[in-house]
């Protein structure tokens, strides 16, 4: 059994505390919400009073929480986690955060006397549920593999990505070709139409040849044809737009400051930004078809 304290226990948090505590872990629980506490107590974790007090006699601490700032601070500083936890606590931060404060978290959490290693997910709400997670995880191989029995009990995809900040990395990489892809297959299905293409026609074309990829086979934006996608219970549940505009925006953010050239990455940030200002946000981000062909489906 090990010894968890675990920050921020929203929609991801929450469910993933529950599979380590499933597992036969301890945690100790603490959000600024009071629901979600109640939520992971019904679970049994321990609620605690503060996000410093989740670290007391914690062989690990994660974090689940919404942005880098979120962690930065609840982490970092005379009043941060990493100052009361006892010196050589395993860090894991699971939020999607930009590489730039994944690492220099990570350099905090060393000079602390700990060791972090940056553990974003995929795999969405019921991947959390399920634990079906996949982790992509930057840090040393040693707290890799100190940190993988934790990884396993709340996924099923594990992958070392390298250094501090790789996981990050990743994710963000990753997230990218999704949005790219989901609007390009958005727009052919789109344009099949208007050719009075049958959409399960073009289907059985492209998930079987050079058109093929993740946005056709297994997550098609065009409804009726992937039975399990969200377009076809009307683009709810999900990832939502609004998590998917963050994501290319924390790609983005990464492009500029390392000289990458992401113009296809940028134009999908503007589409998602333009899709989410017209009060779609919550709608699954296969949803934007619906801007790029008109309200048809
Ligand atoms: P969420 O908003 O449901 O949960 C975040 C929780 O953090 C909330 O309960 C909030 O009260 C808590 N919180 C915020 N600041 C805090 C603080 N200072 N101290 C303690 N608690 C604090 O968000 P989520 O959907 O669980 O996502 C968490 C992270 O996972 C995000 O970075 C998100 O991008 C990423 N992610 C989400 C999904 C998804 O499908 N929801 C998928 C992959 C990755």
């Amino acid at each position: 059994m090990t010894m968890i304290g675990f920050i921020g226990l929203g929609n991801m948090g929450g469910p993933m505390a529950a599979n380590l505590i499933k597992a036969g872990h301890a945690v100790r629980a603490f959000d600024l919400d009071a629901e979600a506490m109640r939520r992971a107590e019904a679970v049994g974790a321990v609620a605690v009073g503060s996000a410093v007090a989740t670290a007391e006699g914690a062989d690990v601490v994660m974090t689940m929480l919404p942005m880098g700032r979120h962690v930065r601070s609840v982490l970092t500083g005379p009043d941060g986690v990493f100052m009361a936890a006892a010196p050589g606590t395993l860090f894991i931060d699971s939020s999607t955060i930009d590489v730039d404060t994944a690492r220099a978290v990570g350099e905090a959490a060393a000079k602390a006397g700990h060791v972090m290693l940056d553990a974003p997910v995929s795999g969405g709400v019921p991947g959390a549920e399920a634990a079906t997670l996949a982790f992509m995880v930057g840090g040393e191989a040693e707290a890799f593999e100190r940190a993988r029995p934790l990884l396993e009990a709340m996924g099923r995809t594990i992958v070392h990505t390298g250094p501090s900040g790789s996981g990050q990395a990743a994710k963000i990489c990753n997230n990218m070709m999704a949005g790219i892809q989901m609007l390009g297959v958005s727009e052919a299905f789109a344009l099949g139409r208007r050719l009075g293409l049958d959409p399960a026609r073009l289907f059985e074309v492209a998930s079987q040849s050079s058109g093929q990829c993740w946005a056709v086979t297994s997550y098609c934006p065009e409804p009726g044809l992937v039975p399990n996608a969200p377009s076809s219970r009307g683009y709810q549940g999900g990832f939502a737009s609004a998590l998917m505009l963050k994501d290319l925006k924390l790609s983005q953010q990464a492009a500029a400051a390392f000289d990458a050239a992401t113009p296809m990455g940028a134009i999908a940030a503007g589409l998602y930004s333009l899709f989410c200002n017209q009060g779609n946000g919550d709608m699954d981000f296969s949803g934007i078809i619906r801007m790029i062909d008109g309200q048809t489906r």
